[in-house]
């Protein structure tokens, strides 16, 4: 089987961050006999830019055919003002819904080396390892009715918490195939105590608990979610809630690790005719305008994006380990980008420094 790839690097630092992910995945086609059929488009402010929209009917195209999508960042100073229908943001949104990514996966990983940057005691996060699946296309975000409307002389704003048993089902599925590949405990967040979609929730996830008898399952309020967050994080392996709650609990729990230019993501959706799930990677932070042509950005998140696909779209979990094990060497070893630089301060390296020391690190690995 081919392994297909679009990349869309998008604005700002995105191709900076990129260019060192095209690196990692040459590596990975001459020294580890994996080759990735590449090809590569516009998105975002770049897409607006020649084609005067935020992304092409022929790249939507390409991305529907693909095994992965990989996305560095969209947005800018630059598009501040376009109109609502042409911003950057729509771009990645219409790739998302187009594709029907329905399950956001967050992981909150603490890097040893950078478990002094966590704002919590350090033994509270060495090891962390936890991952959050958020229900993307459903819930209050898209629900009707919704606006703003007069009753009584008063503006009244209104959003529908709405949840269909398929889509929990579908979500949940993807969050116990996980527990599955990790360490077969699922939590699942809600708030069944105060809301009806919230007893949905827990009784569909308890029926899907059937045909994964191997998984530890367990309820959570999520208020109480958040709590225990911060207060012993590593009670989870992963964790399934819906999209307003997972919006909430996946910044909680990634900035439990440090920093934004640390963290990757991936968006999933159902199975393709070659097995493989609609798919698009992407790192958690924006186009940082205020670094962007510096050489300053870190592309870790953006490199761990594409440890995911490995994983999740390639099933090459032995690979992913591999690179992670690199970044885990680079990161023991002291290197730094501007962004990692603790309070005792350091010579930070560049992007493309970063990259080589990723590239040497897994030269090593063989
Ligand atoms: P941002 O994530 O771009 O930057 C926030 C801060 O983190 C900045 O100080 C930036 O320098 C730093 N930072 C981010 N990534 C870094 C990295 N890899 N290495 C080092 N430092 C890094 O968020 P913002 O400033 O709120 O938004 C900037 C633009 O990005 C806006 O146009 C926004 O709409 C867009 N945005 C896009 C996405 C996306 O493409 N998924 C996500 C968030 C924001």
């Amino acid at each position: 089987m081919t392994n297909s790839l679009l990349i869309l690097a998008g604005d700002g630092i995105g191709p900076e961050v990129m260019d060192e992910v095209k690196r990692v995945i040459g590596w990975f086609g001459d020294k580890r006999d994996l080759p990735f059929d590449v090809s590569e488009d516009l998105v975002g402010g770049a897409a607006y830019d020649k084609h005067g929209t935020p992304l092409h009917d022929d790249t939507m195209a390409k991305a529907q055919e693909v095994d992965a999508v990989l996305l560095g960042a969209v947005g800018g100073p630059k598009y501040d003002d376009l109109d609502f229908s042409v911003k950057p943001e729509r771009g990645l949104l219409r790739l998302r819904k187009e594709m029907d990514l329905f399950a956001n996966l967050r992981p909150a990983q603490c890097f040893d080396a950078l478990a002094d940057f966590s704002s919590l005691k350090t033994e509270i996060v060495s090891g962390l390892d936890i991952m959050i699946v958020r229900e993307l296309t459903s819930g209050v975000y898209f629900g009707e009715p919704r606006g703003i409307h007069m009753e009584d002389n008063m503006r009244v704003g209104v959003n529908t918490q709405r949840y269909t048993e398929a889509e929990i089902e579908r979500g949940a599925r993807a969050a116990f195939d996980l527990a599955m590949k990790r360490g077969k405990k699922l939590c699942s967040m809600e708030k069944a105590n105060v809301m009806e979609s919230g007893v949905l929730w827990r009784d569909v996830v308890t029926e899907v608990h059937q045909d994964y008898p191997e998984v530890e399952l367990s309820h959570m309020y999520a208020d109480n979610g958040a709590m225990q967050l911060v207060r012993a994080p590593k009670q989870f392996d992963v964790i399934y809630t819906d999209n307003l709650f997972g919006d909430i609990l996946s910044d909680c729990a990634a900035m439990l690790t440090g920093s934004l230019g640390m963290l990757p993501s991936a968006s999933l959706g159902s199975p393709m005719a070659n097995g493989r799930p609609k798919a698009m990677y992407e790192p958690v932070h924006g186009s940082a305008p205020d670094i962007t042509g510096q050489g300053k950005a870190n592309p870790i998140a953006c490199i761990l994006s594409f440890a995911m696909a490995l994983r999740y779209s390639f099933d090459k979990g032995a690979e992913a380990d591999r690179l992670e094990g690199a970044i885990e060497t680079v990161l023991a070893d002291g290197a730094r980008t501007a962004d990692l630089m603790g309070p005792d301060g350091g010579t930070p390296i560049s992007t493309t420094q970063m990259g080589d020391a990723i590239l040497a690190a897994l030269d090593a690995s063989l």
